[in-house]
């Protein structure tokens, strides 16, 4: 028996909270796939919320990078697209949870990038493969401090837009999300037992495009602020 390790363990993950010095150490980094029916309209899917369920992909916490990040356009992509997203960062275990008591899960919010090789992506889609080589892979999830529910109250609407070059390319509500914050937490709780730590990328709205070297992006969210990434 030993506690030593053949080479050093990978650094903890965490993002910055508004407010205060204590960082939120990031667990899993759940996504949210097609929840703006405009969205999923660009994609060609139609979304029926009386017959369909959500359905969600996994990135991996190394792959968060902080907002205000100069990235590299990632390897193996001619189409590399931004994705602006409302997220929530959960602060309660929870299993099995009713949306009733969904919000107490929630530690707080803040906006996010899901960024994604969408050749790739759309390649996997195609062919019945798995999405992780188009959505999960290095410096693909941008984070803005996440800002405290005791500080916002739960927030159930509020304006989310995204600039490229200060161009407006997203402009949506977050009324608009097919399966809101407390519906998604109820369902991903039937799979996962949720912890402190997860992270939910709830999904994003109409209006993803390319993005090329010099580009810079700017997001905001009513309430949380604003998340920019520059790629080099
Ligand atoms: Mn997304």
């Amino acid at each position: 028996m030993t506690d030593s390790l053949l080479f050093p363990a990978k650094p903890v993950v965490s993002a910055p909270v508004k407010g205060i010095e204590e960082r939120f150490p990031v667990n899993r980094i759940f996504c949210v796939g097609r929840n703006y029916l405009a969205h999923a309209a660009e994609m060609g899917v139609a979304v029926d919320k009386t017959t369909q369920e959500p359905f969600y992909f996994l990135k991996d916490a190394s792959a968060l990078v902080e907002t205000g990040a100069t990235i590299a356009y990632p390897a193996k992509t001619a189409n590399y697209h931004y994705e602006m997203e409302f997220v929530v960062a959960i602060g309660k275990e929870g299993f099995n949870v009713a949306e009733a008591d969904a919000d107490d899960l929630v530690y707080g919010y803040a906006c996010g990038l899901d960024m994604t090789r969408r050749d790739l992506q759309l390649k996997a889609r195609e062919t019945g493969r798995p999405w992780d080589l188009g959505k999960n892979f290095e410096e693909s999830a941008v984070l803005a401090p996440i800002v405290r529910k005791e500080e916002v109250g739960v927030i159930e609407d509020g304006k989310i837009e995204l600039k490229v070059g200060g161009e407006v390319k997203q402009s949506s509500t977050l009324s608009l999300l097919i399966w809101n914050v407390r519906e998604v937490i109820a369902h991903l709780s039937q799979f996962y037992h949720l912890q402190p730590g997860d992270l939910i990328y709830t999904g994003t709205p109409e209006g993803v495009g390319p993005v090329v070297a010099g580009d810079v992006i700017t997001g905001s969210i009513d309430k949380l602020g604003d998340i920019e990434l520059t790629i080099k």
